[in-house]
């Protein structure tokens, strides 16, 4: 069959989606889509082109199943661009390829990340990878004043080395993670899938989440069924231990929960993912009247 061409993912291609302050990802190109992974599977049955219907059937099958092979079919070659700290963080994803803007042999750009005043915020109290509460708009203000200020002054001195021939390998090597850098990356849709349920997550830092979101966006444009079946049975699912499978049991048998400790605290953080949780755990509360009967 020919290239397959997925009309809202060739809307997006090209089209910078502006992240952080000074970031983007673009979709540089794709190839394969929904239709790809669905031939991918069948090959293996012999069995011709389906409809729509059972296309998406078959689609959400392999990913609950894990069959993920054929979302390996798809590819996504974006141009990114992000703070080193958050390169830093992608990088550690390995099932992709990457050509990154070398600041051996160009002159890095004065372009530095400086957070949002609502971004500003204190240690976690109870996440020692975390952030808490945000600063004071004052305290967040200053703050930002003292980041531009050390980013202005690393940069003359960059430039000022540069000045005096030393050479750009060298000259880079004082310039703080704040500082942009940008990629191109390659990568398949089994992997990005991958990438997104890890970096999309609220334990991720906010500043690679944001970028896991555009690349969402991207991935959602490319293969629209394969991202709905992604989103209902990885993005937003909870994986269960065995002793909290037998707490769940325990609970629905209408028996005390025998977990406690840290493990009772691990697993009611899960159960707070599931929306109204609360009021199903509470079944003599009263139903509220629906939309339609309130006057
Ligand atoms: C919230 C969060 C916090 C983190 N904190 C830290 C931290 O404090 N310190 C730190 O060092 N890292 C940290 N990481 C990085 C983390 O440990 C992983 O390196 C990163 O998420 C990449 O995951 P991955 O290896 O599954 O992805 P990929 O490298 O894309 O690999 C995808 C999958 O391919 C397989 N695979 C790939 N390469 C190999 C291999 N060589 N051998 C066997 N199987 C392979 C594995 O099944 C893997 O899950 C953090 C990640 C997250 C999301």
């Amino acid at each position: 069959m020919a290239r397959m061409v997925v009309p809202a993912a060739e809307e997006l291609l090209d089209k910078e989606i502006k992240v952080l302050d000074k970031g983007f990802v673009r979709l540089v190109d794709y190839m394969g889509g929904d239709e790809r992974i669905v031939q991918s599977a069948r090959v293996s049955y012999g069995a011709g082109t389906k409809s729509v219907r059972q296309d998406r059937g078959l689609i959400h099958y392999l990913l609950r199943n894990d069959h993920t092979s054929p979302f390996e079919q798809v590819q996504l070659t974006f141009h990114t661009k992000m703070p080193i700290f958050v390169a830093r963080q992608w990088v550690r994803h390995r099932t992709a390829r990457l050509n990154e803007i070398s600041g051996r042999y160009s002159v890095m750009r004065d372009e530095f990340y400086v957070p949002a005043p609502e971004d500003v915020c204190i240690q976690s109290a109870n996440n020692k990878q975390g952030s808490g509460e945000a600063l004071p708009m004052e305290d967040a203000l200053e703050i930002i004043r003292q980041f531009e200020a050390d980013q202005k002054a690393l940069y003359a001195r960059y430039e000022s080395h540069l000045e005096k021939d030393l050479a750009r390998e060298l000259a880079r090597i004082n310039l703080p993670l704040s500082l942009y850098t940008e990629w191109y990356w390659q990568i398949d849709l089994h992997n990005l899938f991958h990438f997104i349920r890890l970096r999309a997550d609220a334990h991720a830092q906010k500043q690679i989440r944001v970028f896991a979101e555009a690349l969402a966006t991207c991935a959602a444009a490319v293969a629209p069924l394969a991202y709905e079946a992604f989103e209902e049975h990885r993005l937003y699912s909870l994986k269960f231990s065995r002793s909290e499978c037998l707490a769940i049991q325990a609970m629905l048998a209408g028996q005390p929960n025998p977990l406690e400790g840290r493990n009772l605290q691990i697993f009611e953080s899960k159960l707070a993912q599931i929306p109204f949780f609360e009021k199903i755990q509470e079944p003599d509360e009263p139903t509220p009247p629906s939309p339609a009967t309130v006057s």
